[in-house]
């Protein structure tokens, strides 16, 4: 959170501008809208169609889908499915929370429960959960026992049912079961700001939502759009490398340095790896996906945080399956940095002065 502001900024700048120009805007019609939503900074900068309108749509969508997917606001359909976890009770959803806990489900089942979408119970035991925002979090170290007491709770997904009228509900089979979509709802809201964008008439456009960036078409000099990837170790705004980024990929980074806290000498952050209930430590400070669906891209940035670098490369080298068609940045804790293969066109590296090394991987 800390540092998706200047992310942010400096993505919009390099989104936009070319050689000599002040702004992303200057010498476009470009139109810009910055907000908070899913507790994080969002920015959508259209450069076509009826930006000022497709904006005010395209904020709607993210209004109303934070709406469905909140753990916060009680009438949500996750705070509902939450409620009544063991209970017996299928509650109504709308199809866009059947589709999201639908592809959750795909992550998971694919990544071996890397990905877990109900991991809530020990992210609240962490004081990751409820309140995201960092001044209110109260963070602590749960003990061995408490968590081996609650990660029965974390694997059983939820049970999506559609009904012949088009309608759906979900249950969750264990009392003390509860969702967290917070590894992929941001991405996943990505689809519905374009499509909100395009029923506008945009053609091009760039959306940062939150550590997802969604470049819709090509900047206004036909280039594709240039967005940062942040150096995990700086401790002030340092990035790593600049990648290209176009024809509606995403690009979504998750990392240890996000969100996290410090006890007795030891850091602790917010990605779980669920086969323990500890923060995970598979030697990776941060993974960047690029890839055409934005919720899967969200979903197995976290998932191959989680696995780790051997197991992520060798699910991209395999030719099968979702992360052999994505594109992947891993920065492990050695510094060193790898980069697959289809970002090389494009790609600027910052880091060597900050000691990073990095390596093309080829199939
Ligand atoms: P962020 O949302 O902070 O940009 P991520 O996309 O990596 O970063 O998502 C991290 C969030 O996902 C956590 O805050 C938590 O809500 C949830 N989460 C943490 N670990 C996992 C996991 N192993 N599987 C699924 N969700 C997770
Ligand atoms: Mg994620």
């Amino acid at each position: 959170m800390k540092r998706l502001l200047p992310l942010l900024l400096s993505c919009a700048l390099l989104a936009g501008c070319g050689a000599g120009q002040a702004s992303p805007s200057a010498g476009t019609d470009a139109d810009t809208q910055y907000f908070f939503a899913m507790d994080t900074i969002m920015s959508i900068t259209a450069y076509d169609g009826d930006t000022s309108a497709a904006l005010v749509a395209a904020q709607q969508e993210v209004n109303r889908l934070e709406a469905l997917w909140s753990r916060t606001r009680p009438e949500s359909d996750v705070s509902r499915l939450n409620d009544h976890a063991g209970d017996g009770t299928a509650v109504p959803i709308q199809p866009e929370t059947a589709r999201l806990l639908e592809t959750a489900a795909a992550a998971a089942q694919e990544s071996g429960l890397a990905f877990d979408p109900v991991l809530a119970p020990v992210m609240d035991a962490w004081g990751f959960g409820l309140t995201e925002s960092e001044t209110t979090a109260v963070h602590r170290v749960p003990s061995q026992e408490e968590l081996s007491a609650l990660l029965p709770l974390t694997r059983d997904l939820p049970q999506v049912t559609a009904g012949e009228d088009g309608s759906y509900t979900a249950a969750l089979p264990l009392t003390g079961q509860a969702a967290d979509l917070g590894g992929i709802a941001k991405g996943a809201s990505a689809a519905y700001v374009v499509d909100a964008l395009t029923a506008h008439g945009v053609e091009n456009a760039i959306l940062s939502l939150g550590g997802n960036i969604t470049a819709l078409g090509h900047r206004p000099d036909g280039q594709p759009f240039r967005v940062l990837v942040t150096d995990p170790l700086a401790s002030e705004d340092g990035y790593l490398c600049t990648i290209a980024l176009e024809g509606g990929l995403t690009c979504s980074t998750s990392g240890g340095y996000e969100r996290y806290f410090e006890s007795d000498g030891v850091t602790y952050h917010h990605i779980i790896d669920p086969s323990t209930g500890y923060p995970a430590q598979s030697g990776l400070l941060s993974v960047t996906t690029v890839a055409a669906d934005p919720a899967l891209a969200d979903a197995w940035s976290t998932a191959l945080f989680v696995l780790g670098p051997d197991r992520a490369l060798e699910l991209w080298r395999s030719g099968e399956g979702t992360v052999a068609g994505m594109e992947l940045i891993l920065v492990t804790q050695g510094q060193q940095v790898y980069v697959t293969q289809g970002l090389e066109e494009g790609l600027q590296f910052h880091g060597e002065e900050a000691g990073y090394t990095y390596e093309i991987v080829r199939r």
